[in-house]
């Protein structure tokens, strides 16, 4: 199973696939989390994209998915979170995917509106240690500056700040948002309301999920 959990930043992209990760037990792929955790490690270049907001340019970010792709961690499927930004990621991943003889099976598209994103990014924080994700309001840690996994330190990402989460929004709208149609008349993208708690947004992820999960088992033995 190849799924696209795709939405505009803030949305709770990274929550939903953290638990839909741990529900199938397929790995979960952030390109945001493998770019902070490059920057932290010294890769400088990334910088002047991650922390402004901008997006990494095409041929470096595909190249990452590419070599990722190919590790065996993933040969049962994966989450996508964060990835593809554009069509050109898009086609990429198709051609990389086909390649090893797979597919994108399903595009889930979290949606809510521009008031309620710009308010999550700004009461996001991470752990700094394990990358636990919290929100002050909705996903709220224990103890208000410590990860109720690992006590690491609660921080704020940079580009959570509010003038960078603004322009990450307007790059969205731009350059990712297109692809909303792209995989709508492919059939592959299905809309789900992404304004309400995380519980609830994660169950009616999980629900799109079984749905198709029941289509494929009835399609499967007409097609041998
Ligand atoms: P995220 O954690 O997904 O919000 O990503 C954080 C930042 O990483 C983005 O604002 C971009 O600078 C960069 N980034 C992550 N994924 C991509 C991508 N698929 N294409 C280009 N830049 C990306």
């Amino acid at each position: 199973m190849q799924i696209v959990i795709f939405g505009p930043p803030g949305v709770g992209k990274g929550t939903v696939s953290d638990a839909l990760s741990a529900k199938y037990k397929i790995p979960h792929i952030s390109t945001g989390d493998i770019f902070r955790a490059e920057i932290k490690s010294g890769n400088s270049e990334l910088i002047q994209y991650v922390e402004k907001g901008l997006l990494v340019p095409d041929s470096v970010v595909n190249k990452v998915i590419e070599k990722g792709l190919r590790q065996e961690a993933y040969k049962s499927g994966f989450i996508l979170d964060g990835y593809p930004r554009t069509i050109d990621q898009a086609v990429f991943l198709e051609n990389a995917l086909w390649k090893l003889n797979k597919k994108i099976d399903l595009v889930i598209n979290l949606a809510a509106s521009d008031e309620q994103i710009i308010g999550r990014i700004t009461q996001r924080r991470t752990c700094g240690k394990c990358g636990a994700l919290y929100n002050l309001v909705t996903i709220k840690p224990k103890k208000k500056d410590a990860c109720d996994k690992c006590n690491g330190p609660l921080v704020q990402r940079k580009d959570d700040e509010p003038e960078t989460a603004g322009k990450r929004i307007d790059v969205y709208k731009e350059e990712t948002s297109p692809l909303v149609e792209y995989y709508r008349k492919k059939k592959l993208l299905v809309d789900v309301d992404a304004s309400k708690k995380p519980k609830e947004v994660y169950n009616s992820a999980l629900k799109v999920i079984n749905e198709l999960v029941k289509k494929d088992e009835k399609q499967t033995p007409a097609q041998q």
